[in-house]
């Protein structure tokens, strides 16, 4: 679908970006490893395209994994891009403000475990930023006395089974359905949900057998369709603009970025701004990198260059410059564009999410801006006050910061999904800092809870 307006500038509906969430173990690898397997596997070159960071599956892919759940005449989307990365990096990586990573996602939890705090905090981000999303309500195999109806939709499937392979599933369906309304969610298996924008789909699946996959490939094309069209519209020849999934380094080309790119076109030799931990950088594009296919692990080999690519589409960025790229944080490019303008977009962009700190507290440091920003809320409802709130590893300058607070229970730092710099670890042994790390953020605020109550207890 391609309109073009006076100026030349080709308006273009993009792919829906899609996010897999949920807890540990419940699923999101191998439901997205499904996904691509099937896909491949309904035969067809071209089934689906490998990006870097994300895997492409074109509609006509789509429609034939999904039979007579998905007629492609009745779509003119051009199919869901699946962010390859599930869990809390793509989850945290999940904005707030301004460009947002994912368009939708798949929140998964496993049918027998039910809610846990990686749901909670998954759902969490997701109110916040108002992104839609469908349930995927995995493991249904698992339930004893499950009768499997391959090629069936899952709503006939569940219709099928024996009372008691029912009456257990569905305990488990309704609990999901009903945490789901404690925060705040009205929710429904899908077939029963009329408008997707008000009421939660539940699709329950088995990223296993991949019963009920067809179903959830439907809701979330429908969904988009549907919904989201008119955000899927892009000026595809526009300068180019993206999130930063990762900053890599990768042999022979040095520090590069793994950019999901939502809109326009990023070419070779254009200028770009990057949101970093010190402010925006601005650079130049030295190569643009796609995978090859079958290519060996961890050489330049891996990598084929290409002149530039357009949205949407994930896609590495060699630059100079970008050791203090931060992941979450957005890229654009210039072109004809005032670089003024653009490097005020995107400080902007970072300022949304700056934490408000206080003269005394905790250091925080998270892995992207999205987790950074997920940590800030929760201590903000502890009560917790935070003195330093940086994305990277903790290094030497966090443990002397949190060595000069007045109060015990500030000196200390929370690091959320990051490693300690080996200096820092040293610095660390010299001191009373404490350090608590996790990679679950409510387990983390948890025990520094548990640190404090303690603390006072041996006060007393
Ligand atoms: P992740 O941590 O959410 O990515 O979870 P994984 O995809 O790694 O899955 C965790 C475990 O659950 C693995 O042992 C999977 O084989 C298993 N698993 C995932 N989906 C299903 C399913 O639908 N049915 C069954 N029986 N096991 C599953």
């Amino acid at each position: 679908m391609s309109d073009t307006d006076t100026q030349g500038h080709a308006e273009t509906l993009r792919t829906p970006i899609v996010a897999v969430l949920g807890h540990v173990d419940h699923g999101k690898t191998t439901l997205l490893d499904k996904i691509r397997g099937s896909a491949v596997s309904e035969g067809e070159a071209g089934a689906i395209t490998q990006h870097i960071g994300a895997t492409a599956v074109p509609l006509e892919t789509v429609s034939q994994m999904a039979g007579s759940l998905v007629n492609p005449d009745d779509f003119d989307l051009p199919g869901l891009l699946f962010i390859d990365t599930p869990g809390h990096h793509s989850f945290t990586t999940l904005r707030s403000r301004g460009g947002a990573l994912a368009d939708i996602a798949v929140l998964v939890v496993d049918v027998n475990d039910g809610f846990q705090p990686q749901t909670l905090e998954a759902l969490d981000i997701l109110q916040r930023t108002g992104t839609p999303f469908v349930v995927a309500a995995n493991k249904i195999d698992t339930t004893p006395g499950w009768n499997r109806q391959d090629g069936e939709p899952i709503q006939k499937t569940y219709e099928a089974q024996s009372k008691q392979a029912r009456k257990r599933l569905d305990e488990n369906l309704y609990k999901i359905i009903g945490n789901l309304s404690d925060e705040g969610f009205s929710a429904d298996l899908y077939w029963r949900v009329q408008n997707f924008t008000k009421n939660i789909g539940v699709v329950p699946l088995s990223a296993i057998t991949g019963e009920g996959i067809p179903d959830l490939l439907a809701v979330l094309m429908g969904l988009s369709q549907r919904y989201m069209k008119e955000e899927m519209e892009i000026d595809v020849d526009g300068p180019g603009k993206g999130t930063v999934l990762e900053v890599k380094e990768e042999k022979g080309f040095g520090a590069t970025l793994d950019v999901v790119l939502y809109d326009g076109t990023v070419k070779e030799d254009e200028t770009i701004v990057v949101g970093g931990a010190n402010g925006p950088i601005v650079t130049e594009v030295r190569a643009i990198l796609q995978p090859r296919p079958n290519a060996e692990i961890r050489t330049e080999k891996r990598f084929n260059r290409v002149e530039s690519v357009s949205a949407a589409t994930g896609t590495k960025i060699a630059a100079p410059d970008l050791e203090d790229a931060m992941a979450g944080a957005p890229v654009r490019v210039v072109r004809d564009r005032d670089l003024d303008e653009v490097i005020a977009e995107v400080e902007a962009e970072l300022a949304g999410i700056e934490v408000d700190t206080a003269e005394q507290g905790v250091v925080v440091k998270a892995d992207t801006l999205g987790s950074l920003e997920a940590m800030a809320n929760a201590l903000d409802e502890a009560e917790v006050p935070i003195v330093r709130a940086e994305v990277g590893d903790v290094a030497p300058r966090d443990v002397s910061i949190a060595g000069t607070a007045r109060e015990d229970e500030h000196k200390v730092i929370l690091g959320f999904n990051v490693d300690v710099l080996p200096d820092a670890k040293k610095e660390l042994e010299n001191s009373d800092v404490r350090l608590f790390k996790h990679d679950v953020i409510y387990q983390l605020i948890e025990d520094y809870d548990e640190f404090i109550t303690e603390r006072k207890r041996e006060q007393q």
